[in-house]
């Protein structure tokens, strides 16, 4: 290792992390432990809603609210006017990919790894309006091949999809490769970084996408109910919502309305508020540390976690891909992942198991299913992963 990592401040972040104190918590990719800054936002703003009154907190620090968007902006290299707030990523990524109207005999390329909730959605728009779906091969390493998506552009592709890192596997795709390949071809990208946000650096210029989702609760430590989509100025103006609503475009009349010209065309005007401002505070949170330094400390842990699996007999880690992240899985001889996971929830350790649907097209999948997952965050350490690998060698 020629890595030379800053010192981590691994005690401020247990510190600032109130519920790794009770246990080991190894489910960061289905729920990160929210850090203490995060909560203390949402439930303060929860609790001026009913001391104050809704419409009026949100008047008063309407300032604050806004921070949501430039923190976002700062944390995918963006504009704030192409950042919209939603629920979830499913949210998100489903308004960006009904926007695009695809047409009868149009194709999408799609990659191994993407997410069984986009499938739904793809194959959806398959049946209903005669899309074609194409899948692009994997190299011999389990990630998207980059060359063989090269061979299957041509001018029936109208959308390229990738999900960067899939719920269920430790691999991260090559998205600035594929990024290149659509920018040359002039084809829209559509990046599912819902795993790889507040894990990863991900920035939408080198990468090269067009329109992306992610949500909060996962590697950003965020509020449930929250996520962000990021689509492209360029692009902006060519989709139209498939829903529309008096917060995405102005009444001007009672017969005429205008649709916003930023990515805010594809939100609502309800959501949770709270939620708003703490996503804020949790990507704010994140960039304090600094993507970098969170990355290579995830990565540092998983490794070694993937090192000490490989020694215990029976337990065979399914993780493909070239570069690797903190999404650790594995399925073991002598025992159903399901059955695994309850005994070690029962020991205070939290992982959870892959269902064929996270990612059903990942041939990672087929063999074994379910694959158990311990998913880390940079609040985990050394001492709990040998606690962990203590704990599977008994139930073993
Ligand atoms: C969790 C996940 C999603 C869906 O996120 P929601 O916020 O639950 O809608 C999408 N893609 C990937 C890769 C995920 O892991």
């Amino acid at each position: 290792m020629h890595r030379n990592p800053p010192p981590f401040d691994i005690e401020r972040a247990r510190r600032e992390t109130r519920g790794c104190e009770k246990l080991v918590h190894f489910d960061n990719a289905g729920a990160a432990l929210p850090p203490a800054p995060v909560m203390d936002a949402l439930v303060g703003y929860l609790r001026e809603e009913e001391e104050q009154g809704g419409y009026e907190v949100m008047a008063r620090r309407a300032a604050e609210l806004e921070q949501f968007y430039s923190a976002a902006a700062r944390l995918l290299n963006c504009s704030s006017t192409e950042i919209a707030f939603t629920e979830s990523a499913t949210r998100a990524w489903n308004a960006a990919f009904y926007a695009l109207n695809c047409q009868p005999g149009e194709r999408i390329l799609l990659g191994s790894a993407e997410y069984g909730s986009n499938l739904v959605a793809l194959l959806h728009q398959a049946r209903r309006v005669g899309v074609e779906l194409v899948e692009v091969p994997d190299d011999e390493h389990g990630q998207t091949d980059p060359k063989a998506l090269e061979s299957l552009i041509d001018e029936r592709v109208r959308l390229i999809c990738l999900t960067q890192v899939p719920s269920g596997g430790g691999l991260v795709n090559p998205a600035a490769a594929v990024g290149k390949i659509a920018r040359a071809a002039g084809i829209p990208y559509l990046l599912d970084a819902c795993q790889a946000l507040g894990q990863l650096p991900v920035d939408v210029e080198a990468i090269g996408c067009d329109i992306l989702c992610g949500t909060g609760r996962k590697f950003l430590r965020g509020p449930r109910g929250t996520g962000l989509l990021y689509v492209r100025k360029s692009l902006l103006n060519q989709l139209e919502p498939a829903q529309l609503n008096h917060h995405a475009a102005e009444l001007l009349s009672a017969s005429e309305y205008r649709l916003r010209n930023d990515a805010r065309r594809f939100e609502c005007w309800e959501r949770s508020y709270g939620g708003q401002l703490a996503l804020g505070v949790a990507i704010d949170y994140a960039l304090e540390w600094g993507l970098e330094t969170i990355s290579a400390r995830i990565s540092d842990l998983a490794s070694e976690l993937r090192r000490q699996l490989d020694g215990i007999e029976g337990v065979t880690v399914a993780d493909r891909g070239l570069q690797q992240c903190g999404i650790v899985t594995f399925h073991t001889q002598q025992q159903p992942s399901t059955a695994l996971q309850r005994k070690l929830a029962e020991k205070g350790i939290n992982t959870s198991t892959v269902p064929f649907s996270a990612n059903p097209l990942s041939s990672e999948q087929h063999s074994t299913p379910p694959l158990l997952r311990a998913s880390l965050h940079y609040y985990n350490t050394g001492k709990e992963v040998e606690r962990f690998i203590e704990v599977l060698r008994e139930l073993l």
